[in-house]
């Protein structure tokens, strides 16, 4: 069979169903692309927009889109002009102003493609305004148009959008496929697999099914590298079963960063470790995923009475919470010092 939109990860039902409207000259024009970002949704979009207008479209020897006819290359590579970015820039919401231009634009003809596609991003965050003007387009769009609503969240589109848009469901990756493409695409997944696979496996069960979220795991300018990330967990244990030290104890708060994502990434880790020592207190052959040493975890909690080490996780999930509320970073990590006794 023709492989269709195959390098759109997992998602097989879906990626059936856009091939079977796509070869039938059947595929609507307008589609819900929905999911939880790093999800796919993007690559998605453009891969059907590729398929749309791959110069091997009537090769049924070839994948649609090839990837390699230059269209198909130019889309990838975000140069078409044809394939326009509708968002909401440095605003909180999508509103009225980049929908209008829109409705302007739709009614120019394509520049060199036989389609024009509009990917519109946050689409969920379409104020309501911005909807109602919106679908005026979609109730009689030209037919050389293709609409492509990126959304996290479809309840939050109006339901006349949504009667008029079918919902495509991006599902989480598991996590053997996101293991395999990062292992493809970035070196460092691959230094880890070979030298550090227990620690790629954490950062892999971390993504939660999204491979957007492991490849911003691995990128060393968004996240500090997980090794540092488990020696700041393993310093911070350390120190919470210690006497005090208040030098030593700034020195490990400022280390922990300075980024809510950041932090709660860095909460997460220890809160793996502290979990260890948890079951390494209760019984002695309990499976470990943070320390691969057991010595050393049985040593470190021996130094920890298991209500202490209940109260540190408590402590930590509740740090991780308040960020996810959107607290205030600093106070948030001031406050957590002080209910692990640090400062
Ligand atoms: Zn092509």
């Amino acid at each position: 069979m023709r492989p269709i939109l195959s390098d759109v990860i997992a998602n097989e039902r879906l990626r059936a169903r856009l091939g079977d409207e796509l070869l039938a000259g059947k595929l609507s024009h307008a589609y819900i692309l929905s999911g939880e970002g790093g999800f796919g949704k993007h690559t998605l979009a453009l891969h059907l927009a590729a398929a749309l207008v791959c110069e091997h479209q009537k090769d049924a020897h070839k994948a649609l889109p090839c990837l390699e006819c230059p269209t198909c290359r130019k889309i990838l590579a975000g140069n078409s002009p044809d394939v326009i970015y509708v968002n909401r820039g440095d605003k909180a919401t999508l509103g009225i102003d980049p929908i209008r231009e829109l409705r302007q634009d739709v009614y120019i003809p394509p520049n060199d493609l036989s389609v024009k596609v509009y990917i519109i991003e946050d689409a969920h965050l379409m104020t309501p305004q911005a909807q109602n003007a919106f679908l005026l387009t979609l109730e009689e769009p030209p037919p050389y148009v293709l609409f492509l609503l990126l959304c996290e969240n479809p309840s939050l589109m109006l339901e006349t959008i949504r009667s008029r848009a079918p919902v495509m469901r991006l599902e989480p990756v598991p996590n053997e496929l996101i293991l395999q493409y990062i292992c493809k695409k970035v070196p460092e997944a691959r230094r880890m697999l070979e030298d550090d696979r227990g620690a790629l496996e954490e950062l892999v069960v971390a993504a939660d099914g999204s491979i957007g979220r492991a490849l911003e795991l691995l990128d060393p300018k968004l996240y500090k590298p997980l090794s540092e990330r488990r020696e700041i967990a393993r310093a911070f244990a350390r120190l919470c079963a210690s006497p005090k030290n208040t030098g030593d104890a700034m020195r490990l708060l400022n280390s922990l960063g300075s980024r809510r994502d950041e932090l709660i990434e860095q909460f997460g880790t220890i809160l793996l470790c502290l979990r260890d020592l948890l079951l390494c207190k209760q019984t002695e052959n309990a499976p470990l995923c943070f320390f691969s040493d057991r010595e050393e975890a049985s040593s470190l909690a021996y130094t920890f009475t298991t209500p202490a080490l209940l109260s540190l996780c408590d402590s930590v999930s509740d740090a991780t919470d308040r960020l996810r509320a959107n607290a205030n970073v600093r106070l948030t990590v001031t406050a957590l010092a002080q209910d692990c006794n640090l400062l």
